[in-house]
């Protein structure tokens, strides 16, 4: 339902279980299936039933479908002046990369989102609407900010920090690079720019990119003639691996990253139940300052945002324990 243009209840945060096809390393170590979907339910080996806005497949037509049925519109409205934000949570391994479309081998969700945004744009400007679109695209691990869109290592370049602005476009990040984007193909060039120093880390820095969330954001600034301008966020986001710290690593630098990193995703749950709990949107608190990841998303999460998570989870009886995690934490988030 919504009032005054302000989505609210349940239409303002989706959550979409993608469960994706057994693996070759699955496979070869013996996993069998131990999940069970239907259209808007997935049901595990231990008799545990979980109810999302959709389940699917992970196959290219299904993720389509549900690109079509719940993210197209989030991505136009951002030329009506609403924040919008598409996240892929759940294990390492269980396809988050792969359903945002942020690995830069197949086309995902980045890919769809980009070929509507400039649909939109085009048609924004038959009218003469003057359409501006900056994106940028960080990588935050260990509740630090890193551009993605600059080399790393430069003495020179200022720490990004976030900051908030009132008048044009609410929180933004101060200090990051801000490349212009007039067409699809740009926005793949910043995706893959990005994607490729992510990558760089990780071999570096062992598995950094399973424990960081990834952001690209679309900057979009509409103005008709005289009127104001309206400025909106669509932020995509692959979030950092769920998996609990196991104990061999629950020691020194790891368990720091681990602590860190779910903090952010800790955070993230609580601000998503708050913003899907009537009474605590309108009577309580919001706990977007509790990360560097709630507090850059604060205005694309609740308000007259929308935001769509899609909860990936491995089908395999090996994973069992970390997918019920991501089913209990999907349907909290719901
Ligand atoms: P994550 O980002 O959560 O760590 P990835 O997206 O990298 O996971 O996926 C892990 C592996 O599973 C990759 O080899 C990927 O190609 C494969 N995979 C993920 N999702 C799908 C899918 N929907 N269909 C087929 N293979 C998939
Ligand atoms: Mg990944």
């Amino acid at each position: 339902s919504s009032t005054a243009g302000f989505v609210v209840g349940a239409d303002c945060v989706k959550v979409i279980a993608v469960v994706r096809p057994l693996i070759a390393r699955e496979i070869e170590a013996n996993a069998s299936e131990a999940l069970t979907s239907s259209d808007d339910s997935v049901l595990t080996k231990s008799g545990r039933q979980f109810t999302y806005d959709g389940v699917v497949t992970g196959s290219e037509d299904e993720l389509r479908e549900t690109y079509d049925a719940n993210v197209r519109d989030i991505v136009e409205g951002t030329l009506r002046g609403l924040n919008g934000s598409v996240m892929a949570y759940g294990q390492t391994g269980s396809g988050k990369t792969h359903t945002m479309g942020m690995g830069g081998d197949n086309p995902g969700m980045a890919r769809r989102v980009f070929e509507t945004l400039f649909e939109a744009v085009a048609t924004a400007r038959v009218r003469d609407t003057e359409v501006k679109v900056v994106s940028s695209f960080i990588e935050i691990y260990k509740d630090n900010i890193r551009d993605l869109l600059v080399d790393a290592g430069d003495e020179l370049t200022p720490p990004v920090t976030i900051r908030e602005n009132a008048t044009e476009g609410g929180v933004y990040l101060n200090g990051a690079r801000m490349i212009e984007v007039n067409n699809v193909g740009a926005c793949v060039s910043v995706l893959n720019e990005g994607i490729l120093r992510r990558a760089t880390a990780e071999s570096t820095m062992n598995v950094r990119s399973s424990r960081s969330h990834a952001i690209l954001t679309l900057n979009v600034k509409c103005k008709v003639g005289d009127a104001k301008a309206t400025f909106a966020k669509l932020h995509l986001v692959d979030l950092a691996g769920s998996e609990r710290v196991t104990l061999n690593e629950n020691r020194g630098q790891r368990f720091q990253e681990g602590v860190q990193i779910n903090m952010g995703l800790l955070a993230l749950s609580n601000c998503i139940s708050a913003l899907t709990d009537v009474n605590r949107r309108e009577w309580g608190h919001v706990p977007y300052r509790d990360s560097k990841l709630t507090r850059l998303m604060q205005d694309s999460l609740g308000g007259n945002s929308r935001t769509v998570m899609f909860a990936c989870v491995s089908p395999a009886d090996i994973n069992a324990d970390e997918t019920l995690n991501t089913l209990k934490y999907a349907s909290r988030a719901r």
